[in-house]
């Protein structure tokens, strides 16, 4: 196993820990979700780009505040967060992968907007946003879906 490899797996597994120790409110806080995938991509561009390497041992720091912090002060968790940010903003920047709910949120707006220029042609501006965040809703989850296969959300 390479050391990328290696570090990859060591971390994930310390994440994958807190799923029994930590309550899903604690969880979804600290964002453990996030905290897997930005380990799993910073793992796979690690090889050729070099902050990603330096951002290895950033993660390998994040990744072990939730087993100090049970009953995490609000601003350590407050720096938490920043700091999980901080790194996956060049994930972001430099390998151009979207924040996950990015095409979603984008159909939700235009399935509105297209909705209240429909409720305004048929008379009745509920009826028409409902069908247009329903068509949005579509619209979204469908380019986020594929967005998702071809890699480009985190
Ligand atoms: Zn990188």
């Amino acid at each position: 196993m390479s050391s990328i490899e290696q570090w990859k797996h060591t971390t994930l597994e310390a994440l994958l820990g807190y799923h029994q120790t930590l309550d899903a409110k604690t969880r979804k806080r600290c964002r453990l979700d996030l905290m897997q995938r930005a380990v799993m991509r910073v793992a796979e561009f690690s090889e050729h780009c070099s902050e990603c390497q330096r951002l290895q041992r950033e993660l390998t720091d994040i990744a072990a505040f939730p087993s100090r912090t049970d009953r995490a002060a609000k601003s350590e968790m407050k720096t938490h967060r920043k700091k999980l940010r901080d790194s996956t903003e060049h994930l972001h920047k430099a390998h151009k992968l979207l924040p996950q709910g990015t095409y979603f949120g984008l159909g939700i707006i235009l399935g509105t907007a297209i909705g209240i220029s429909l409720g305004i042609l048929m008379q009745s501006i509920g009826t028409g946003i409902a069908i247009g965040t329903g068509m949005g809703v579509a619209i979204g989850s469908g380019l986020e879906a594929r967005a998702k296969r071809e890699g480009r959300i985190l």
